[in-house]
């Protein structure tokens, strides 16, 4: 048996956010990234509905990117106070993903993160709340999804939580708050969400249910993201529609190895930090070379889909080309080693990132098995810009 679960509502479209005031109930805590919500107007925006509303609300505010355990811990424990009947995350994925995680230990205090860890074997939620996810980045698309990862930094260890548990009740998709992304984060969220898309279509998970999803999103990144980038509010708008179509997909036919990849390079580097979404856009031309000895003929109907013509592997030669061409056009380099990675540390940890992203959890759906051996090739290909033919 199959399950597919997505939030009970989605509310879309400019000043979409104004439906908080037809909230039921009596107490609202608000989770909050950095202050952008606050400095932009949103929070004053949702803090008047909610008033009129007649619900109660506390704010929960500074979840630093990458949220930590302690952030978690210290959330749920407010919350626990406070005793809230809904929780509302608005930001970037950091806040939504921490409130996620801290509606758990709100819910049941006595858990760990050892016992959530396991995918899909949460405590059944929403015995005190409710969670609403309003998302002002275009691209995790965590306002729709069944994840959230958290991070031990006492360990270095990062939790990728996942279970329908944690899928929002509502998300509120007003795209008036991605109007204010700056545009590498618009260029980098964008390449997130169409790397999601493509990964959930080729996903050993994919079903009839993800596929018009996921197709969906993909036809609508390749027609608005340059505009978006270049500052088209018009595109932004239809961005942050496709993200979160692209979310609906992966949230239940899951993803793949460009995402394995990504989570395990991401801080691997002593040079800094690689955005993930920057990540994915650099490894998937390399990862679809890899696969589609496997998924060729999805990924020539994704090719088709987006107008290309040719044989199965010609679609999926100009499918690359097509992403290669985006990424230039979005300022985003095509290896490792322009991204500024040093040869030396590239060549000193490969084997160690390798086996840890064979390791990844978004390995066990990707269409194509990969070896740790493989996987190190196939890193040297993005490091080198090397052609993938094994
Ligand atoms: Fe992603």
């Amino acid at each position: 048996m199959m399950r597919f679960t997505l939030p009970r509502d989605m509310y879309y479209g400019k000043g979409a956010l104004e439906q908080l005031k037809n909230l039921k109930g009596k107490k609202a805590v608000i989770v909050l990234g950095g202050g952008s919500m606050k400095r932009f107007g949103f929070l004053d925006k949702v803090l008047a509905y909610l008033k009129e509303a007649s619900i109660e609300t506390k704010l929960i505010e500074n979840v630093e990117p990458d949220p930590s355990v302690e952030t978690v811990m210290k959330g749920a424990q407010i919350m626990r106070e406070f005793e809230p009947d809904w929780i509302i995350s608005m930001g970037g994925g950091s806040p939504i993903d921490a409130a996620k995680a801290m509606w758990v230990f709100y819910e049941y205090p006595d858990t760990s993160f050892e016992e959530i860890i396991k995918p899909f074997s949460f405590p059944e939620l929403r015995q005190k709340a409710k969670f609403i996810a309003i998302p002002s980045t275009s691209g995790t698309a965590t306002e729709v999804t069944a994840f959230s990862v958290i991070t031990d930094y006492s360990t270095g260890v990062k939790y990728p939580l996942a279970d329908f548990n944690i899928t929002p009740d509502i998300a509120i998709v007003d795209p008036e708050l991605a109007e204010t992304m700056p545009k590498t984060l618009t260029a980098h969220t964008g390449m997130d969400a169409l790397t999601h898309a493509i990964e959930a279509y080729v996903s050993t998970l994919n079903s009839p249910f993800t596929d018009p999803l996921a197709l969906k999103a993909i036809n609508m990144v390749f027609e608005y993201l340059i505009d978006s980038y270049n500052g088209d509010m018009n595109a932004r708008e239809q961005m942050h529609y496709a993200q979160c179509l692209a979310g609906q997909a992966f949230s239940n036919a899951l993803l793949g190895i460009v995402h394995s990849m990504a989570h395990k390079t991401g801080a691997a580097f002593s040079t800094g930090h690689i955005p993930h979404g920057c990540a994915n856009a650099i490894y998937l031309p390399y990862v679809i070379k890899y696969n589609a000895k496997s998924a060729q003929n999805r990924y020539a109907d994704i090719a088709r889909s987006v107008g290309i013509t040719g044989n199965d592997n010609e679609c999926v030669d100009k499918l690359c080309s097509k992403i290669d061409e985006y990424n230039k056009a979005l300022s985003i380099p095509k290896t490792l080693k322009e991204f500024g990675i040093l040869e030396d540390e590239f060549k000193q940890k490969v084997d160690k990132i390798a086996e840890l992203a064979v390791g990844d959890a978004c390995t066990g759906s990707n269409p194509r098995e990969i070896t740790p051996i493989e996987m190190k090739k196939l890193f040297e290909c993005v490091y080198y810009g090397k052609e993938v033919d094994f």
